[in-house]
């Protein structure tokens, strides 16, 4: 499995694209794009490399990992998988974004198809597996791709660091749970490619993360 990083929107989001080189499939997660540029830039992205768009994931449904879900739903013809425990957090939006002083632009897009623990989502013969790690949000995932051996965090777990637990929904004790229960127990050299920052490995973090 292939991955590539976009870095979009003013906080900023990581909206990574993963696909299968053979098949030409791919998935978008989290498509944070906000500007009009930073949609050209995804689709262009996808146009050059000549991929298929078979999912659109969000690891959680705050506004900032959000803002282009629309735009990619209904360039490609896909539907938002996401979490049903995050659902409530798409009313929230307009707030959250005021909360930043960032002004609320498009439209919310609905889940299309919830993701449970364990789901499995395919591309070509390679599997994405769907890790649950509530705290950050309810709903929070991570997306993990063995074969290739890395892990989508989302804003669960970053470089020496974890997510804040301050928005409605978040739970510490029940973050630093999910991490130790389903993160850390991912082999040592697995890459982890957060929401936010520069990506780290599991064993790095297992050993070195000041807040595990
Ligand atoms: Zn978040």
């Amino acid at each position: 499995m292939k991955i590539t990083r976009f870095y979009f929107n003013m906080l900023p989001v990581n909206c990574y694209v993963l696909w299968n080189d053979n098949s030409r499939e791919c998935a978008i997660v989290d498509a944070g794009c906000y500007y009009t540029k930073e949609e050209e830039t995804l689709a262009r992205f996808i146009s050059d490399n000549q991929l298929t768009v078979k999912y659109l994931l969000a690891t959680h449904l705050h506004f900032d990992h959000c803002f282009g879900n629309a735009f990619v739903a209904q360039k490609y013809g896909v539907s938002l998988c996401a979490s049903q425990a995050d659902e409530f957090l798409l009313q929230l939006m307009p707030q959250q974004c005021q909360a930043f002083g960032i002004p609320f632009k498009g439209k919310i897009e609905p889940i299309g198809q919830y993701i449970d623990h364990g789901d499995t989502f395919v591309l070509g013969q390679e599997e994405i597996r769907a890790i649950a790690v509530p705290g950050h949000s309810p709903g929070s995932l991570a997306f993990y791709v063995p074969e290739s051996g890395f892990v989508l965090t989302g804003d669960a777990l970053f470089q020496l660091s974890i997510g804040r637990t301050d928005f409605p929904g978040g739970n510490h004790r029940q973050l630093i749970e999910s991490i130790h229960k389903n993160l850390l127990t991912l082999p040592s050299e697995t890459v982890v490619y957060p929401g936010h920052g520069p990506e780290t490995e599991i064993g790095i973090e297992r050993t070195e993360n000041p807040f595990l």
